[in-house]
């Protein structure tokens, strides 16, 4: 068990005499000290009175109980939880990136700028697009910011009718968020049985009230859109403009891209594809990609060039306007050109193949235990359906709560909404053999105790600080700060 298990840091006894592994003296700079005087700074600062060993206790026994991808497979689908290598932050901890401030002239910044600039370029190149702003801090807010640029458009051209966006019953629900917030109705779409966008009822539902369309290929079913050139023809046909949601572009990279889709607009969520951390709320990246005809509208400041010269362009009178402080999360957009540039070309059309391939070894092992929606083969991901075991009593959140006991992080659960009881899976490019023989192995046991022994799986997870939380309230009513 863990030492100070559940403490806060405030919490633990205080350390008296003993308290420091560095003695107490003049170390603070004699600086910092004739500025403040070496007390009133300490005094100033409500800080619990420990010493070092503790603290550092502390912090590990926390990340003890944390659970990433770094301790074991984390399929959670959709989010494409791949290895984060650790060259990126190499690449971001170099002088010349970390100690630069937003507000220095660009003159001052060539360097950041340059490197900005060769991802927008490596960005236009993964998906066909023409530019790039790199502001959007987060895959939902690269949304907002496409969908601002297709409603630019057509106010630019006096377009008011045109007051839905269309979208898929199977969509992310971010895709139906981000129309209402840019002031949008929706109009969904449905799909046909084996998981596609039926097509016809696509075609009913086009007409000149119609401003775009959000779609994701592979859809969220990990299946891709093999009528993709037939819906993005119809949105076109009807005067609306395509979406396309980026999340799910870990297995197409290069080999095909958006923009010859037929989409012209898209979002990239960097902390999927490109490897930069998830973050847990914290800083993150969702650069939004357009055709030249949309660029215009592009959030400002514009990264341009003139001759070798880099710089911040405000001059731009059709712009929506600016969706970020700064310039966007410059350390995790950095990350990402630092995978992007580690890998080269070669590198990523690998790693989409091998998300292929891993979500395909561990359908064809599970696919006969648990209930399936398709044949098919699939992408990067697919989505089991937990209605056979629902039926002996062991519903899919008891069997993901099962999931944790066996040192595997659960898949996406009850999403996407068109599947009953869903379980969704996405192993990505970087699981290990080992760690795939794991899920295999901890899904196949889970099935016989469903039938042996279901009350083990109604009391999952066993081995947890905290057991089954409210989910609702665990996730939407956080208490982070100490309440001494
Ligand atoms: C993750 C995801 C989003 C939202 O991205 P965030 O970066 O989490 O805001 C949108 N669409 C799909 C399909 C996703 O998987």
């Amino acid at each position: 068990m863990l030492i100070n298990d559940r403490k806060l840091v405030f919490e633990l006894p205080q350390a008296g005499g003993r308290r420091a592994f560095i003695p107490e003296g003049d170390r603070l700079s004699s600086d910092l000290k004739s500025w403040y005087g070496q007390d009133k700074l300490r005094d100033s600062l409500d800080l619990p009175n420990l010493a070092e060993l503790q603290v550092i206790r502390h912090y590990t026994n926390l990340s003890n109980k944390n659970y990433g991808v770094e301790n074991g497979p984390y399929p959670l689908g959709s989010c494409t939880m791949k290895y984060n290598p650790k060259i990126n932050e190499d690449v971001v901890a170099m002088p010349g990136f970390a100690h630069v401030h937003p507000m220095q002239p660009d003159a001052t910044v060539q360097g950041t700028l340059k490197a900005l600039y060769h991802l927008e370029e490596l960005l236009c190149d993964l998906t066909g697009m023409d530019g790039f702003t790199l502001q959007p801090a987060a895959g939902a807010h690269g949304e907002y910011a496409g969908v601002m640029l297709i409603k630019s458009y057509h106010q630019a051209r006096h377009d008011e009718a045109r007051k839905y966006i269309l979208v898929p019953d199977s969509a992310h629900g971010t895709n139906p968020a981000t129309a209402a917030m840019a002031g949008y109705k929706i109009r969904e779409v449905k799909s046909l049985p084996n998981g596609e966008v039926d097509v016809e009822d696509l075609k009913s539902k086009c007409d000149e009230t119609v401003a775009g369309m959000m779609l994701t290929n592979p859809n969220t079913l990990g299946l891709f859109e093999t009528q993709v050139k037939e819906i993005t023809q119809a949105v076109h046909d009807c005067g609306g403009l395509m979406y396309y949601d980026g999340a799910n572009l870990n297995p197409i990279m290069m080999q095909v891209r958006p923009g010859d889709m037929g989409f012209d607009c898209v979002h990239l969520n960097v902390h999927k594809t490109l490897s930069t951390p998830h973050g847990g709320g914290g800083p993150g990246a969702g650069p939004v990609g357009c055709k030249d005809f949309l660029k215009p509208y592009l959030p400002k400041p514009v990264l341009a060039k003139e001759g070798d010269k880099y710089f911040w362009d405000y001059d731009r009178p059709e712009s929506f306007g600016r969706v970020r402080s700064f310039n966007g999360a410059t350390a995790v957009l950095l990350r990402a050109l630092s995978y992007l540039m580690a890998n080269g070309y070669e590198g990523l059309k690998d790693s989409a193949e091998a998300a292929v391939a891993n979500a395909n070894y561990l359908y064809g092992k599970l696919k006969d235990l648990y209930a399936t929606s398709t044949d098919q083969p699939v992408m990067h991901e697919f989505v089991l359906s937990g209605d056979i075991q629902a039926k002996q009593g062991c519903n899919t959140m008891d069997m993901a709560k099962r999931m944790i006991d066996y040192g595997i992080h659960p898949p996406t659960v009850y999403f996407p909404l068109i599947v009953h009881e869903a379980m969704m899976f996405e192993p990505t490019d970087t699981e290990t053999v080992e760690g795939m023989q794991k899920m295999v192995h901890a899904m196949q046991e889970i099935a016989k105790e469903v039938e042996n022994n279901p009350d083990l799986i109604h009391a999952a997870p066993h081995h947890t600080p905290v057991r089954r939380p409210d989910e609702v309230k665990a996730a939407k009513d956080l208490v982070v700060k100490f309440e001494g």
